[in-house]
């Protein structure tokens, strides 16, 4: 079976790590990033833990020539992983044109360089914030999608309708995978989340409060309708979504798909709080973590978690680990990063 993937995005978080899962399993990887977000070195950092340097090409999907001209050089790609776009929620209510500009056209260019180079296998790297605060918990694949609070939200729910049009219209096979919260890094500590700036996200800012980087974590409003107050989400260990991700891709190049357009929620099916993130790591990292309440933070919603049945029986995945292993690996990520800026 022709086993050469493309990964777009494959620096970047998910995507190293899904890189990693794919050139376990004994596919060829072939990444292309405009390195926006993300640095060249990452491809040495795969080499080290897996003992082949991926393939890389620095393209910007928004250059639908340079992404024609990839694809007429290499024509034994067998499926793609699509990854690349810009993810950060804040700076999508900041700059919309930006979010909708890069990931709808990179989105369209990949479908359009896909169809004239007969590569009909795509997985796209979707989101929870597709369903916004769902009306019934745990959500699953059928639950209405509803308008997103930010750009980049609408972004993704646009990316899938794209997608499965073109799905229903041509040859092309598509799986979306609709992720929860990734946190946590390589058991290696030798990849992992890079944020560029102050981190937006919960399990970056705490570890770097851990790491004295930062001052004080902002637990955003403690007057959710929840167990204790704070918002509830299901966090799921990105070496799990990688895994996902060879899943889906081995589906599509197998056609064991049932239809032309598929989506799998990706998450435990666990939903933990803010002060749950707070207590358990720090019991892992036995490091206090200085926190204050603060007053929610907007576009947020309350509570969300996954039903995760239609991944774990179609594409016969499971998350495998648990809250403790994702901050586990992502103190040890920090404090990998930390050695790095001493030396
Ligand atoms: N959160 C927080 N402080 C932070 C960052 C996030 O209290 O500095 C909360 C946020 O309100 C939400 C949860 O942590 O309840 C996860 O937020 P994150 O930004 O990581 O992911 P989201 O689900 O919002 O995309």
């Amino acid at each position: 079976m022709a086993n050469k993937i493309l990964v777009t995005g494959g620096a970047g978080y998910i995507g190293s790590h899904t890189s990693i899962v794919l050139q376990e399993a004994g596919f060829e990887v072939h990444i292309i990033d405009n390195l926006s977000n993300s640095d060249a070195a990452v491809m040495d950092r795969i080499a080290e833990i897996t003992g082949k340097i991926p393939g890389f090409t620095q393209l910007d999907l928004c250059n639908s020539e340079d992404l024609h001209a990839f694809f007429d050089k290499h024509p034994d790609i067998a499926g793609v992983i699509h990854f690349a776009a810009h993810k950060s929620v804040n700076e999508s209510s900041t700059y919309p044109l930006k979010y909708y500009h890069n990931n709808l056209t990179g989105t369209i260019n990949l479908l359009q360089a896909m169809q004239r180079a007969n590569c009909h296998n795509l997985v796209f790297s979707s989101s929870c914030t597709v369903y916004g605060q769902p009306d019934q918990l745990p959500v699953s694949e059928d639950a209405p999608l509803k308008k997103a609070f930010s750009p980049y939200g609408n972004t993704k729910r646009m990316c899938e309708e794209i997608i499965h049009d073109q799905a229903e219209a041509d040859s092309l096979q598509a799986v979306a995978l609709r992720y929860f919260n990734p946190i946590g890094a390589h058991h290696s500590a030798r990849i992992g989340e890079l944020p560029v700036g102050i981190p937006n996200n919960l399990v970056p800012y705490l570890t770097q409060t851990a790491a004295g980087k930062r001052d004080s974590l902002k637990v955003f409003g403690q007057d959710y309708d929840t167990h204790d107050g704070t918002g509830i989400r299901d966090y799921i260990h990105v070496v799990d979504l990688a895994e996902a991700h060879l899943k889906a891709i081995s589906r599509l190049l197998e056609q064991k798909n049932k239809e032309a357009f598929e989506v799998f929620n990706l998450g435990t099916g666990t939903g933990y709080s803010v002060l749950d993130i707070i207590k358990t790591f720090e019991k892992v990292s036995g490091v206090r973590v200085t926190h204050e309440i603060t007053d929610r933070r907007a576009g947020d919603i309350e509570k969300v978690w996954a039903d995760p049945a239609k991944a774990n029986r179609e594409l016969g995945w499971k998350a495998r680990f648990g809250l403790d292993d994702m901050l586990r690996s992502a103190w040890a990520w920090e404090q990998s990063l930390a050695s790095r800026n001493d030396s």
